[in-house]
């Protein structure tokens, strides 16, 4: 029927034989429908009301209640923070409904020297930011989407790296293609909690992670783009070195500088 949702798998049985096992995973699919909607629409009904609030706290004056200044400034942080996870949720909502990408291409070398700018603005010379890119192919993608996909690693290796530490964003070939790899000396991660840092608002240490800014939902989306461009993210990290973010591109989302395709 076409309203069901199955999932099949073949299974080897015996030495000729092969067992097909399928499950009707409908009540599944049409939960996780249900719960795409909710947060799409919730994300969205929050996004104007947000809104405003921001508006009138920024239009008032600290100078006029000078007491009031440092309860003025945390009510903008704080009304900035979550328009800024309401933007994360609606933009994970698109990415999970979304089957393709545009095939755009993505000129590497100015995206790279952005992405470096975008270090070095957010550690405000605290760090020591070195960018390595020794591939020179371009991707084809979503521009916007990789932008932030790959910025998303920069400012986590900033924000989860004491000040005098190293980060160092790479490009380089590899044999099935190239990878965008982000390198810290920071903090580092302990191997238990490395298969569940794509998940929503998972993180390792709760009070670390929001007193550096972040909304949790940024590996989500980094995971999301990725699948949208058939890329691959790895997680290396040893716990007080520092940790390196990998995504694999593989060659069909490749172009050569000269803007002829890989072959
Ligand atoms: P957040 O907004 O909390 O940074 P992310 O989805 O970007 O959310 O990351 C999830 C969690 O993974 C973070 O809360 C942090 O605990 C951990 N993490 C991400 N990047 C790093 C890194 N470079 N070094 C150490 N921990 C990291």
């Amino acid at each position: 029927r076409p309203d069901r949702h199955l999932n099949v798998t073949l299974l080897p049985f015996g030495r000729r034989q092969r067992l097909l096992l399928a499950r009707d995973i409908s009540d599944l699919t049409r939960l996780e429908q249900i719960r795409r909607d909710f947060v799409a629409n919730v994300s969205h009904e929050l996004r104007t009301p947000l809104t405003v609030i921001h508006g009138y706290l920024e239009l008032l004056d600290p100078e006029d209640v000078p007491e009031l200044a440092p309860v003025l400034g945390e009510m903008r942080a704080q009304s900035k923070r979550m328009g800024q996870i309401v933007e994360d949720l609606l933009t994970l909502s698109r990415l999970e409904t979304q089957e393709h990408v545009a095939d755009e291409r993505v000129a590497m070398a100015p995206l790279l020297a952005t992405l470096r700018k975008e270090a070095e603005a957010l550690s405000q010379g605290r760090h020591h930011i070195v960018l390595e890119s020794t591939a020179e192919a371009d991707l084809l993608g979503s521009p916007k989407d990789l932008h932030s996909a790959l910025s998303n690693l920069v400012s986590n290796a900033v924000r989860y790296t004491p000040a005098g530490g190293t980060i160092t964003i790479r490009w380089q070939r590899s044999p099935d293609g190239a990878v965008y790899s982000v390198s810290d000396t920071g903090f580092g991660i302990p191997a238990s909690h490395l298969s569940r840092l794509t998940e929503r608002f998972y993180r390792v240490s709760s009070s670390r992670s929001r007193d550096s800014g972040g909304t949790g939902l940024g590996l989500s989306i980094v995971k999301h783009v990725l699948n949208l461009h058939q890329a691959r993210l790895q997680i290396e990290s040893t716990p007080g070195q520092g940790s390196t973010f990998s995504c694999h591109f593989g060659r069909e989302r490749l172009l050569g500088p000269a803007g002829a395709e890989e072959s």
